[in-house]
C-alpha cells in the first residue's frame, strides 16, 4: 500500500500512531544531523524529519540525497512537532521516518513549485504538469470541479437531462470558422468541429427530451484575442415548451445557486435591462454595473455654439468621473492618449473639472461658458470634484470608446471588485446586425432566434429595428451566458434563411435537416448557453480564464506543451486524400 494518509490528513490526534505516506519532495532543509522533509500532494503538505539519533546512517544519507520534486514514500511514526507550524493545517505534527523508498527521481524543475514561482508564463505552459502541481492552479482545477457537479446537480434536480451530441459534425455558418477535420473514408469530404451544439440540442426538442443539458466542447477558428481559447466549454442547454420567462427564471435559478453554493452570496432576483438601454446607458450590451459612471448624452446641450467638432458629430457623449477633478494635467493627457491608441480609436477627448467652488474649467472654454458646463454637468450627473470625460462622432463607435474608457477608469481605481457579484439579464436584442465588410445583415445571435412576435413583417421595411427574442446573462461586465427562443416553424426558418441570404437549396443543404424535422411536430423551445470557462474564473474572483483551464493554449493558440498544431506526413495527407499547397 502506498500510503495510509494523504499529506493534509494528519492532526495531534494521530500522534503515536505508525503512518505510510507517499508525494513529492517540496522543501529539504538538511542541517547534517537533522533533515527536514516537505512532503506535498494534492491534499497538503506534511513535515517529514530524519535526526542522527533516531535515524540509522543510510537513510540519513538517503534523506540528503533527497532533491526537489523526487517522489517518495515513507513510513514513520506521527510525533508532535517541536516549533509548530499555524500556518499548516498538519503544522502540529511531524513523522519520524522509520522506512524510506525513492520512488522516482526527478530533473531539477525548470521553476519553482510554489505559489510564487519564478516561472514566467511561457515556461509554465510548457510544463504545464509541473504547474498544476503548483496550488493555484490546483485549487483552479478543484474550484472549477465544484462549479460543474453544482451545475449538474442543480439541473439534474430540475429534471434536466444530460445528453451527448457529436463532435464530428458538418460545417455551417454560425459566426465563426469551423474547424475542420478531412474524411478518410469520403474522398473530398470534411467534417466540422461544431461551434456549439445549437441544431442537436434543438433536435433533441423534437424528439421529446423536453430539458437537456450538457456540459460540452465547443470549438471555433477565431482570430485570437487574449484570453480567448479555440476551444471551450459551454454549459449548453435547451427547454421545449418554453417562453423567454420560463428561460429566464430557470437560468437565473442556477445562477443564484452557483452563487450561494460557490460563493455564500444570496442575491434575490436579476435585474434587467433592454439591448437599446443598455448602450444608451453604458454604451455596451454587457456593462458592469457594479459602479456608476453612466453615460449623459450632451447632443442637446452642446451642439448649439461654434465647437465643429461636436456639431458634426452624430453623438456627443460624456461621463462623470468620482473625484477625477484630482488629476494632474499629466494625468488627464494620459487619459487622452489612452482613448487615442489605436485599440480605442478615438480621436480626441473633450473635458471638464468640476471645482470644489461650483465653478467648471474645460479644454473647450473657447466655445462653451459655465451655463452650458453646468447643463453638461446635469447630463452626466456630475459633481463639485469629478472630471467629465466627453467623446464624439459616430454614435456606435463613440460608445464603444466611451464604454471602453469607463470600464479602463474603474480598473484604475479599483471599482471591479472581485468578491462583488452584480448579474444582469440584457433582454430584447436586436435580430440583425449590419455587418460592414459584406454590407449585408446578419443575425445577431444564429439564424435560429426568433423575432419578437409581430415583428416578422418589418424584416422587410426597417430590418435593423427588428428585435428578438434574444437575452444574454451578464455577471460583472462579462458575458456569461446568452440565448433565446427559438423558430420552431419550417416556413418562418427558411423565410428567416431567405432573408439572410442564404438561397433555397444552400439553406437545403445546410440546415435541411432541420426544417425537415420541424415538419414532424417540433414543439416551441428556447434555451441557453453559458460560457463555462469565463464563469467559473469569475466566480473564483478572477477574468483570465486560461488559469482554469488544465491544458489551456496560449495567445497564439498553440498547445505549447504538445507542440501542437504540427504538420503531419506524407502517407497521412494521401490518405485523407490531401495535398498540401504551401504559400511559403
Ligand atoms: N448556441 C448558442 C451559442 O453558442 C447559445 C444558445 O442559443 O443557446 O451562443
Amino acid at each position: 500500500m502506498y500510503r495510509t494518509h494523504n499529506n493534509g490528513q494528519l492532526r495531534s490526534g494521530d500522534i503515536g500512531t505508525t503512518v505510510t505516506l507517499s508525494g513529492w519532495v517540496q522543501k529539504i532543509r538538511d542541517k547534517g544531523f537533522m533533515v527536514w522533509v516537505d512532503l506535498r500532494d494534492r491534499y497538503g503538505i506534511t513535515q517529514l524529519i530524519f535526526d542522527e539519533e533516531r535515524t540509522p546512517k543510510e537513510m540519513m544519507e538517503t534523506a540528503s540525497g533527497l532533491g526537489r520534486e523526487f517522489v517518495i514514500q515513507v513510513r514513520g511514526e506521527v510525533i508532535e512537532r517541536e516549533s509548530k507550524n499555524p500556518n499548516l493545517p498538519t503544522g502540529d505534527v511531524e513523522i519520524l521516518v522509520r522506512e524510506i523508498t525513492v520512488l522516482n527521481s526527478s530533473l531539477t524543475p525548470p521553476f519553482t513549485i510554489e505559489d510564487d514561482t519564478d516561472g514566467g508564463e511561457d515556461l509554465r505552459m510548457k510544463y504545464r504538469y509541473l504547474d498544476i502541481r503548483r496550488s493555484p492552479v490546483r485549487s483552479n482545477l478543484v474550484f472549477r470541479h465544484k462549479v460543474t457537479m453544482a451545475v449538474r446537480n442543480y439541473l439534474s434536480g430540475k429534471d434536466f437531462v444530460e445528453v451527448e451530441t457529436p463532435y464530428l459534425i458538418k460545417s455551417t455558418p454560425e459566426g465563426a470558422r469551423d474547424f475542420v477535420v478531412p474524411s478518410r473514408m469520403n474522398e473530398g469530404q470534411f467534417y466540422a468541429l461544431p461551434q456549439s451544439p445549437q441544431t442537436f440540442k434543438q433536435l433533441l426538442m423534437v424528439g421529446g427530451m423536453d430539458k437537456y443539458f450538457q456540459i460540452v466542447k465547443c470549438f471555433r477558428d477565431e482570430d485570437l484575442r487574449a484570453d480567448r481559447q479555440p476551444e471551450f466549454t459551454q454549459i449548453d442547454c435547451e427547454m421545449a415548451f418554453v417562453e423567454q420567462e420560463d428561460v429566464l427564471n430557470t437560468f437565473e435559478g442556477l445562477t443564484k445557486h452557483l452563487l450561494k453554493e460557490i460563493n455564500g452570496v444570496t442575491i434575490d432576483s436579476f435585474p434587467r435591462m433592454t439591448y437599446d438601454e443598455a448602450m444608451r446607458r453604458y454604451g455596451n450590451d454587457k456593462p458592469d454595473i457594479r459602479f456608476g459612471m453612466e453615460f449623459g448624452e450632451l447632443n442637446e446641450v452642446a451642439q448649439h455654439k461654434d465647437f465643429k467638432v461636436f456639431n458634426s458629430a452624430e453623438l456627443v457623449v460624456g461621463i462623470a468621473v468620482p473625484n477625477g477633478n484630482n488629476y494632474s494635467r499629466k494625468e488627464i493627457d494620459k487619459l487622452i492618449d489612452w482613448v487615442k491608441r489605436p485599440q480605442v480609436g478615438a480621436l480626441g477627448m473633450v473635458y471638464v473639472r468640476c471645482n470644489d467652488d461650483g465653478t467648471y474649467k474645460s479644454s473647450v472654454d473657447k466655445f462653451y461658458d459655465q451655463e452650458d458646463l453646468a447643463a453638461w454637468a446635469e447630463a452626466t450627473g456630475a459633481n463639485a470634484g469629478d472630471l467629465i470625460c466627453v467623446l464624439s462622432g459616430d454614435a456606435a463607435k463613440t460608445r464603444a470608446q466611451l464604454s471602453a474608457l469607463r470600464m479602463e477608469l474603474a480598473e484604475q481605481m479599483g471599482l471591479r471588485k472581485p468578491d462583488e457579484f452584480a448579474p444582469l439579464w440584457v433582454v430584447d436584442f436586436p435580430l440583425l446586425e449590419w455587418d460592414e465588410e459584406t454590407e449585408r445583415y446578419h443575425a445577431m445571435h444564429h439564424p435560429f432566434t426568433s423575432p419578437k412576435p409581430g415583428q416578422m413583417e418589418l424584416l422587410k421595411s426597417d430590418p435593423g429595428a427588428v428585435k428578438a427574442n434574444a437575452y444574454d446573462l451578464v455577471l460583472n461586465g462579462n458575458e456569461i451566458g446568452g440565448g433565446s427562443i427559438r423558430i420552431h416553424d419550417k416556413e418562418i426558418q427558411s423565410k428567416m434563411f431567405d432573408y439572410l441570404g442564404f438561397t433555397p437549396e444552400e439553406a437545403k443543404a445546410q440546415f435541411g435537416f432541420l426544417m425537415d424535422a420541424f415538419q414532424y411536430g417540433a414543439p416551441p423551445h428556447g434555451g441557453i448557453a453559458f460560457g463555462l470557462d469565463r464563469l467559473v474564473a469569475i466566480l473564483g474572483g478572477q477574468e483570465t480564464i486560461r488559469d482554469f483551464i488544465a491544458f489551456p493554449k496560449n495567445n497564439a493558440g498553440r498547445d505549447v506543451m504538445i507542440d501542437a498544431p504540427a504538420p503531419i506526413d506524407h502517407e497521412q495527407l494521401d490518405e485523407l486524400h490531401l495535398q498540401l499547397n504551401l504559400k511559403s
